[in-house]
């Protein structure tokens, strides 16, 4: 038999490791995919962080590529680039600060004047404590010398925020990277202040041995608390507490933080929703998550004001409850008991720090990629990529009112293909998760799916296959595939053409890196970064069409 070595050309449907239009590249695992522009690509890094590198690139490869990126963008789009960190910054879309602090800090020094300048405008929105401020310092530093600009920038941000929360900034982040607010005082040499600026400033200066006359409370609070030091007696720092209910947990000295009466004094003064979620193993070795402190902590931990207010990432709640309900620390150096409702409170403070996400009411199918390349960690953050697409396709769960969720994994599957070319081939199965089990169960059960081959086609083949009516396919991948002999894109499109449905896909992708399946010149596809709180209404708003 004579085969026709020109039937395999297909613009159609093609090998996913193979180019199948111009546009696409190949990704790191292979397979060939779409790029993402340098804004998406920045709203990625923004977001999702290099921390963790990925399966494929080494932490310090991505970090690279993504510095590059930025780069780019300083010189050639200064305002969108600080734009878009300070919009990201704002929101609290990302768990963590570096990235955006990264990324002012080159604005600030490879734009032109005027982008330098809007740069250095923006600092205290994106370094909003004195602890962001020192790591930006360590960034800048990095990339340029102490100028004028940069001078004044530092000095403008002590300058411009009203005495009290300076000294609550002074006292609760009082070193960091190897920089003291003593330090960059004396560099940036503030002047043109007022009187309480001034006695403020003198005090910082003379490390916290000056005069505390005069000044806001919450310095006498911390010298006070300093001076109790080793030898103050848990009424001494309790009393110290309910005269000044604001001071941080931060300005007590150590033996102050083994006492449950301080512990409980702070959380009834309005311990700080961070420091809430990150105190929980202490305050359950302490005996304060049980009783009606356990109650007011229960309550305080879902409270969508507070989780709002304090513009905490739906991922660190999810790293708190999985750390939490794991009973010891990632040392193995402390054992906790984990309270009932105190999981049961995080696992309703994950779904409230999405906050109001209207449901779409469209036919959904979710395709969670669970590949061992998803195993990476996301933000440098002990949580896995395939463990933060499980918890986020709930959010979509607990919403949507018409889904489904798959996996690409090979155990009773749904629906297969082989392959000449992978051990077994690839499937998709439906995972028996539901926003009515709790996330920690939902983790384990997600962290013990056995690994299979990824081709992000099959969702959309199966859903031709079976004639199953979807108007929007969301799949989660790092999109580092290359199994399967269509491309997603073309998947789609057949599924449209034979089910008479105009179904959109949207690809929420989980690493920082430059490759999406979703088709950039579809408007039926979108490609969103991460597990942010605004991702769930991005999403919705895609598919509704607005
Ligand atoms: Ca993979």
């Amino acid at each position: 038999m004579v085969t026709d070595i020109l039937k395999i050309i297909s613009t159609r449907a093609t090998s996913q490791r193979l180019r199948a239009r111009k546009d696409q590249v190949e990704n790191s695992a292979g397979g060939y995919t779409f790029a993402i522009d340098d804004e998406a690509r920045l709203r990625r890094f923004l977001t999702l962080g290099v921390e963790g590198g990925t399966y494929y690139a080494q932490p310090r490869e991505l970090a690279a590529e993504n510095a590059e990126i930025v780069m780019q963008l300083a010189e050639t789009n200064p305002r969108l680039l600080v734009d878009i960190i300070v919009e990201v910054s704002v929101a609290g879309r990302a768990p963590r600060a570096n990235p955006a602090l990264f990324a002012l800090a080159i604005a600030a020094s490879f734009a032109d004047d005027a982008g330098r300048t809007y740069a250095l405008e923006k600092l205290p929105q994106v370094a909003r404590t004195g602890t962001h401020l020192f790591i930006f310092i360590g960034y800048v530093r990095q990339f340029r010398s102490w100028g004028r600009g940069l001078r004044r920038a530092v000095a403008d941000w002590y300058l411009n925020q009203s005495a009290d929360k300076l000294a609550y900034q002074l006292v609760k982040y009082r070193q960091r990277e190897g920089w003291t607010h003593r330090d960059l005082l004396r560099l940036a040499h503030p002047t043109g202040m007022d009187a309480a600026h001034g006695d403020l400033f003198a005090w910082a200066v003379s490390k916290g041995t000056g005069d505390t006359a005069g000044l806001p409370s919450i310095v006498g609070a911390y010298t006070q608390a300093q001076a109790l030091g080793a030898a103050g007696a848990e009424a001494d720092f309790v009393r110290l507490i309910s005269e000044n209910p604001g001071m941080p947990w931060e300005t007590l000295p150590d033996v102050a933080l083994t006492m449950t009466g301080v512990w409980e004094a702070l959380i009834h003064a309005g311990l700080p929703q961070t420091a809430l979620l990150r105190q929980l193993p202490r305050l359950t070795r302490l005996g304060l998550t049980g009783g009606d402190t356990g109650k007011l902590i229960a309550r305080q931990l879902a409270d969508p004001v507070r989780l709002h207010g304090a513009r905490v990432h739906p991922m660190s709640v999810l790293v708190a409850l999985r750390t939490y309900a794991n009973g010891k620390g990632v040392r193995g150096d402390s054992k906790w008991t984990p309270e009932r409702q105190v999981l049961d409170a995080l696992d309703a403070a994950f779904y409230a720090a999405y906050g109001g996400v209207e449901p779409t009411g469209k036919r959904l199918l979710l395709a969670l990629d669970v590949s061992g390349s998803m195993t990476a960690p996301i933000s440098g953050m002990p949580l896995s990529a395939r463990e933060a697409t499980a918890a986020m396709a709930l959010v979509t769960a607990a919403t949507e009112p018409d889904y489904e969720v798959v996996a690409f994994t090979a155990t009773q599957p749904l629906y297969a293909k082989k392959s000449a070319s992978l051990f077994g081939g690839c499937a998709i199965s439906k995972l028996d998760i539901s926003p009515r089990m709790r996330l920690d169960d939902v983790l384990r059960k997600t962290d013990n799916l056995p690994f299979g081959g990824t081709d992000c086609a099959l969702p959309m083949l199966w859903a031709a296959k079976a004639k199953v009516p979807v108007d929007t396919f969301i799949v989660y991948t790092d999109n580092e595939t290359w199994a399967g002999d269509i491309h997603p894109y073309q998947a789609l499109r057949q599924y449209r053409d034979q089910l008479g449905i105009p179904a959109k896909l949207v690809v929420v992708a989980t690493t920082a890196t430059s490759f999406s399946i979703a088709d950039p010149s579809d408007a039926g596809m979108l490609d969103v970064a991460g597990f942010d709180s605004a991702v769930p209404n991005l999403i919705g708003d895609f598919i509704r069409g607005q």
